[in-house]
C-alpha cells in the first residue's frame, strides 16, 4: 500500500529561498578579488541570486541542461551562482584552476560549458587557453565595471549583468533527480572524470550535514570553508550553511596562515574546514601569535589523513577536531569523526587514537570493505579491505564516460573507493591508503599514512610523505620524502628510523629520507605521490 503524503521534489532553490526566510540577518562575508571584505545577509544574496537567475536565462540564453562554468575562488558571487545557475535548472560545473591547462582544456570540452564565469586573478589562465576552447563560449568577469581587466575575449562584467533585474521569481519545478552540479575529479590517471549531481544527492548530502555536524553547526556562528568552492562543493557548506543559519566566512584567495588568522580573528570564526597542509599554515601562524584567532573552536580535517601531530595540536588549544572522510564521487562526506559521549571520559591519548581514525558513516552511507575475491570482510577493527560505498549521494556513474561508468560500480550496486580500509566495533572507520600508494615490501603491505603520520611527530619534521620504490629484492621499499621544520637540523636517518620504531616493525622502516624544500602537492592539495614518484624514478637504494 502506498502512503498518501504529498511529493515535493528536493530542489536547490527550496535551499535558498529556506536560509533568506527562516535566517533573514546571517550573512555571507567575503575577502574579495577587488582587496576589499563585503558582506551581504541571506536576504541580499538570494536577492543578488535571483536577479542573476534572470540575467542567465535572459542576458545569456542558459536553459535547463545547459553547463555553466566558474572559475573562482570562495566569495559571494561564486555561491551567487550555485545557487542562481541549478536555481533555473542548468548545471554548475565548477572548475579547479590549479589543474593543467591540457586538463583544463580537457573537461571545458568535455563539458560542453555555454558560459565560463571567472575571477579577475584567472583572466591569463583563459589568455593562455582561449583558442583550445569552444568557439562559442560566452565569459563573464566576477567584478564591476571599475575593475573590469582588459582582455581578449570580450568578456562581459558580472555586476552589469545584474544590473536592472527584478528581485522576484518564480522557481522553475522540475524532477529532483535533475543534475544540478558537475565536478570533475582531479584524475591522477587518464582523464579527470565527471561526477554530475542531482538536485536531490545535493539537498539530501546537505540535510544528512547538518544533521551529522551537529556539535559543528548552529545558527549565527561563522563558518570558513577553506575548501574551495571548486572542490566538490566545498565539501557541502554552501549548501548546508543555509539549512541551519551559519554565517559564512569567505577568504578568497588569500589561504596563507597570517591571513587566514587575520580574517578568523576578524570575524570570530567558530569552525574552518580545509585540507591538513592549509592548517599547516595557520598552526605555523597560530604559534608565531602565540595564541588562537579568537572564537576559534572547531576544525573539519579532511581530503586526506590528518595528522595525529595536527590533531593534538588543535586539541591542546581547545579546537575540536572533526576528522572527515569523502570523495568527489561522495559529494563528498562519507564518514565524520564526532566523538562518542562515553569518549568524554577517556584519557587525552585515547580520544586522540579516536580522532585519527576517519570516524563513523553519515546516515545514507553504507559502508562495506571486502577482501580480494570481494567477500565482505568483518567490522572488527581488524579485517582490512577495499572500501565501498552506497547511497543517495554517490554517484551511479561518470558524466558522458561510458567505459568509467561501466567500472565505477560491483554486481552488487557498490561503488568502489578505491581506499582499504577496516572498521571497528564502535563503527569506526581507518583508512589504511589508497590501494595504489600502499607500499609493498617482501609481499608485506605497510600504510604510507601511517609512516607519513608518525614522521610528522617528529620535532624537526614538518611534512612527511611515504613513496614505495622500485627494489630488486623486496619489490619496493618505503622512502621518505620530507620536509625541514623551521630552525631546525636534519636528524640523521637512524635518528628518524628510532623515532618510527616505536610504531613500526624493523622491515617497515623507511631505507632512506630525502629531504626536499617542499613536497609537490595535487590540485586539491594533497601530496602528490604521482610527482613523488617521478622525482623518485631514478632513485637507487643505498
Ligand atoms: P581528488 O584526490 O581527485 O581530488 P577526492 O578529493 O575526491 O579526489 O579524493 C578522495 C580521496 O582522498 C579518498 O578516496 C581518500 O583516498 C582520500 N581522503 C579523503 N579524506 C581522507 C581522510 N580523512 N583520510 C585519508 N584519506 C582521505
Amino acid at each position: 500500500m502506498k502512503g498518501m503524503m504529498m511529493h515535493q521534489p528536493l530542489l536547490v532553490s527550496e535551499i535558498l529561498e529556506f536560509g533568506a526566510g527562516a535566517y533573514p540577518r546571517a550573512e555571507i562575508v567575503s575577502v574579495r578579488t577587488e582587496g576589499d571584505i563585503h558582506r551581504e545577509t541571506y536576504v541580499e544574496f538570494r536577492d543578488r541570486t535571483v536577479q542573476l537567475a534572470h540575467a542567465l536565462q535572459s542576458k545569456l540564453g542558459v536553459e535547463l541542461g545547459d553547463r555553466v562554468a566558474t572559475l573562482a575562488w570562495n566569495g559571494y558571487r561564486h555561491m551567487e551562482l550555485y545557487y542562481a545557475i541549478s536555481g533555473i535548472g542548468a548545471v554548475c560545473h565548477t572548475i579547479n584552476p590549479r589543474l593543467s591547462a591540457e586538463q583544463f582544456i580537457y573537461i571545458v570540452n568535455h563539458a560542453e560549458d555555454k558560459v565560463l564565469f571567472l575571477d579577475t586573478s584567472f583572466v591569463p589562465i583563459i589568455e593562455a587557453v582561449k583558442d583550445h576552447l569552444p568557439k562559442d563560449l560566452a565569459y563573464v568577469i566576477m567584478t564591476d565595471r571599475a575593475h573590469m581587466p582588459d582582455n581578449s575575449f570580450g568578456a562581459l562584467c558580472y555586476e552589469e549583468l545584474l544590473e536592472g533585474q527584478p528581485t522576484e521569481i518564480e522557481w522553475p519545478q522540475f524532477a529532483e533527480d535533475t543534475a544540478c552540479g558537475l565536478c570533475y575529479t582531479s584524475g591522477t590517471t587518464g582523464n579527470p572524470k565527471g561526477a554530475l549531481y542531482t538536485h536531490r544527492s545535493t539537498t539530501l548530502h546537505a540535510m544528512m550535514m547538518a544533521v551529522m555536524q551537529s556539535t559543528t553547526f548552529g545558527e549565527g556562528r561563522s563558518v570558513l570553508p577553506v575548501v574551495p568552492l571548486f572542490h566538490v562543493n566545498a565539501w557541502g557548506l554552501p549548501y548546508a550553511s543555509l539549512l541551519v543559519g551559519m554565517n559564512m566566512v569567505m577568504p578568497g584567495p588569500a589561504m596563507d596562515g597570517p591571513s587566514l588568522f587575520k580574517l578568523m580573528d576578524q570575524e570570530k570564526v567558530f569552525s574552518a574546514w580545509g585540507v591538513p597542509t592549509i592548517w599547516q599554515g595557520l598552526l605555523g601562524e597560530i604559534k608565531k601569535q602565540g595564541r588562537k584567532p579568537e572564537g576559534f573552536g572547531d576544525v573539519v580535517i579532511g581530503g586526506s589523513a590528518a595528522p595525529r601531530s595536527m590533531i593534538e595540536a588543535f586539541e591542546k588549544m581547545d579546537v575540536c577536531v572533526g576528522h572527515a572522510w569523502g570523495m568527489t564521487e561522495m559529494s563528498p562526506v562519507g564518514t565524520h569523526g564526532i566523538m562518542p559521549k562515553w569518549m568524554d571520559d577517556e584519557p587525552f591519548d585515547t580520544r586522540i587514537d579516536y580522532k585519527s581514525k576517519q570516524g563513523r558513516r553519515c546516515f545514507g552511507v553504507e559502508l562495506k570493505i571486502v577482501d580480494e575475491d570481494g567477500n565482505r570482510q568483518p567490522h572488527d577493527g581488524k579485517a582490512v579491505g577495499e572500501l565501498f560505498v552506497r547511497g543517495n549521494t554517490i554517484v551511479s556513474g561518470y558524466f558522458r564516460n561510458e567505459e568509467a561508468t561501466a567500472k565505477a560500480l560491483d554486481a552488487e550496486g557498490w561503488f568502489g573507493t578505491g581506499d582499504v580500509a577496516s572498521i571497528d566495533t564502535d563503527g569506526f572507520m581507518t583508512i589504511q591508503d589508497r590501494a595504489k600508494d600502499l607500499i609493498k615490501s617482501g609481499g608485506e603491505w605497510i600504510s604510507s599514512i601511517d609512516l607519513e603520520n608518525m614522521a610528522m611527530a617528529h620535532p624537526a619534521i614538518a611534512q612527511a610523505a611515504a613513496i614505495g620504490v622500485k627494489h630488486p629484492r623486496w619489490d619496493e621499499r618505503p622512502i621518505l620524502v620530507a620536509v625541514l621544520a623551521e630552525g631546525a637540523e636534519a636528524p640523521s636517518l637512524d635518528e628518524v628510523r628510532d623515532h618510527l620504531s616505536s610504531e613500526f616493525a624493523k622491515w617497515q622502516l623507511p631505507d632512506d629520507v630525502v629531504w626536499v624544500d617542499a613536497i609537490p602537492l595535487t590540485a586539491t592539495g594533497k601530496f602528490s605521490k604521482l610527482n613523488l614518484r617521478k622525482l623518485l624514478a631514478d632513485y637507487t637504494h643505498p
